[in-house]
């Protein structure tokens, strides 16, 4: 689907019209994949569009550059406040919204520490990432041949455009398969997550999912979904997850920003329990889009955004 236009692109501090956001091509994250992103839903609950743990992922940000000893030049607080003026200046309900921030024109050999650090963010409206059914019906998937990036290879902590080319190569495979998706194993051979996705298990009434030393991203929605679950009473384990409990669990699902909560019907052709969306999988939805569509706010997670700023 090609990308839904909107008004303007706020570029270190400026808005800039949409079709005038443009780059040197001797940039140095072209060359090299020194870019890192975010990811953010804003959502129209009856209260007003409210965007999803909006403080989270821009902390994750941060992290995200500072790996790379490329400091984002604006505070926390600063891109918090870019990020809502972004939503008001393109007057969008609800969105996905995209902070970057990458090493700019200036030099270019790989040494990255003589180009500035650039930063824009944009925002637009993006439906269901898998699909329009995948929520209610799954996805079906494939263990990739890909493994995913190791941890002293390049950090999966950090959001890092380069890393998007390990999940590429996982992506298109799967389609080329016959599947939505991916997953991928860490170097271990335990299962990691998605191409940009985490992934939860349901097995035996306990949700388990792969922890941080399974090389993936510290998911947004994967923190909100393990909170959310130990309220619905749930006990939910971190740790390193066999292969084979791909094939043995009652319920699967991802989580993202993107893919919000997706169910997995199959993995590899085999098919996750009956087929269908699980219980446990169906609760912890309702409880998700409760909070993000309705706007119960039990924990805190909605920044709203005021238009009239
Ligand atoms: N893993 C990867 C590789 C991703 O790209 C994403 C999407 N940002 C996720 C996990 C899920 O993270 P979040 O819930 O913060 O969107």
């Amino acid at each position: 689907m090609p990308l839904p236009k909107t008004d303007y692109i706020w570029m270190n501090g400026e808005f800039v019209r949409w079709e005038d956001a443009k780059i040197h091509v001797l940039t140095h994250a072209m060359h090299y994949g020194s870019s890192w992103f975010e990811g953010i839903r804003a959502y129209k609950t009856p209260h007003g569009t409210a965007i999803f743990r909006l403080r989270e992922h821009v902390e994750r940000l941060h992290h995200s550059t500072r790996i790379y000893s490329a400091e984002t030049p604006y505070s926390i607080d600063e891109l918090c406040e870019a990020i809502k003026a972004t939503i008001v200046k393109n007057n969008i309900q609800e969105c996905y919204i995209r902070p970057l921030v990458y090493r700019g024109y200036e030099e270019l050999g790989i040494n990255p520490l003589n180009c500035p650090v650039d930063v824009i963010i944009a925002a637009w409206t993006w439906g269901k990432y898998l699909g329009k059914d995948a929520l209610n019906e799954g996805v079906d998937v494939g263990v990739s041949s890909w493994t995913r990036i190791k941890p002293n290879t390049m950090p999966t902590m950090s959001k890092a455009g380069g890393n998007y080319m390990n999940s590429q190569l996982a992506k298109v495979e799967a389609i080329r398969h016959g599947y939505s998706e991916a997953i991928m194993l860490d170097g271990t051979g335990c299962v990691s997550e998605g191409s940009g996705q985490n992934i939860f298990f349901v097995s035996q009434g306990c949700l388990h999912t792969p922890s941080m030393a399974s090389s993936i991203l510290p998911g947004v929605t994967r923190a909100s979904i393990m909170a959310i679950a130990r309220g619905l009473g749930l006990d939910v384990v971190e740790g390193e997850i066999p292969r084979g409990m791909l094939y043995t669990s009652e319920e699967l699902f991802f989580t993202g920003t993107a893919a919000e909560i997706t169910p997995i019907r199959s993995v590899d052709g085999l098919k996750v329990g009956d087929g269908k969306v699980g219980s446990v999988t169906k609760k912890i939805q309702d409880k998700f889009f409760s909070i993000v569509n309705d706007g119960n706010d039990e924990y805190n997670w909605l920044t709203y955004v005021d238009f009239k700023k």
